[in-house]
């Protein structure tokens, strides 16, 4: 018999859940019962799996938000307290990586815009989530990060910066509200084939764009990762990045040890 999974009947808004990770991740708690909250920027992207979702039996609902804008957020988490009652997990996974370009090359507004995205956009899930979530008792807070959170990657700069805030807010906000039950953790989930990998195979720069496509986990693999990080379980690894790049992160998770 299946044992009921912790996200059964939980509320949980997904970032980017337009395409890759986090269209993985919504598809993925929604089967196992969650009640899922689509955000992208992209409405058709974010329409059709929910559609896509309702067809398989699950819930899903789908709001246009750009993470990179607080009133837009606020307006998701909103939405999650009044359709579905409140909001227990939120998976901060929006993220972008182009443009690849050396620092003096930069063209500034578009670092900037990257910044916004991946750090401004963590920082508004936290601002707004975390007062639903209190509001309910408690919750989860996962925050996708990355190896370039603390290695530097020539070309990355907007990116690697970015990652490195994300980690600090993650720290922060465990430091923050994790004994007023809101557990935060962040993902490092090693490369994975989505459209962000094609980004970054084409711009030639940096040894993540030489890397073998077969080395990738897919996003169905990530979203596994997720809904581990949605248990008590892994409730050790709050405050810090659990990685599935490790034999011991993957084994956690029950995948296949690591090609490279
Ligand atoms: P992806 O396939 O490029 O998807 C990115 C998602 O983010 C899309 O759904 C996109 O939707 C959304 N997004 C971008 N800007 C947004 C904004 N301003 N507001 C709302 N949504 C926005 O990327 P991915 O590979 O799945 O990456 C997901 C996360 O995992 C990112 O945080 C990334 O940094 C992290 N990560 C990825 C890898 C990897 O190898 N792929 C490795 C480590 C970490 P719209 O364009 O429709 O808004």
């Amino acid at each position: 018999m299946t044992q009921s999974h912790f996200v059964h009947d939980k509320v949980v808004l997904v970032t980017g859940a337009s395409r890759g990770i986090g269209a993985a991740a919504a598809r993925h708690l929604a089967g196992l019962g969650a009640r899922v909250v689509l955000a992208a920027r992209t409405a058709s992207g974010i329409g059709q799996l929910a559609q896509d979702i309702a067809d398989a039996g699950g819930t899903a609902t789908a709001v246009a938000c750009d993470v990179s804008r607080a009133r837009s957020v606020e307006a998701a988490v909103a939405h999650c307290v009044d359709a579905h009652g409140g909001l227990d997990v939120l998976v901060n996974n929006a993220g972008v990586i182009d443009p690849v370009a050396h620092i003096a090359d930069f063209d500034p507004a578009a670092w900037g815009q990257a910044i916004d995205i991946n750090v401004k956009g963590v920082f508004h899930g936290l601002r707004f989530g975390i007062p639903a979530m209190l509001e309910g008792g408690g919750g989860v807070v996962i925050n996708l990060s990355s190896g370039a959170a603390t290695k530097a990657l020539e070309g990355w700069s907007h990116y690697c910066a970015s990652k490195a805030a994300v980690l600090q807010l993650t720290r922060v906000a465990h430091t923050e509200y994790a004994e007023r039950g809101i557990r935060v953790v962040g993902l490092s989930p090693g490369t994975v084939e989505t459209d962000m990998q094609d980004v970054i195979r084409d711009s030639g720069v940096n040894p993540v764009s030489q890397l073998d496509p077969s080395v990738h986990l897919t996003p169905d693999q990530v979203a596994r990762a997720i809904a581990f990080l949605c248990t008590p379980e892994a409730a050790e690894f709050d405050g810090g990045d659990f990685s599935i790049k490790t034999p011991e992160g993957r084994a956690r998770v029950g995948l296949p040890p690591p090609k490279r």
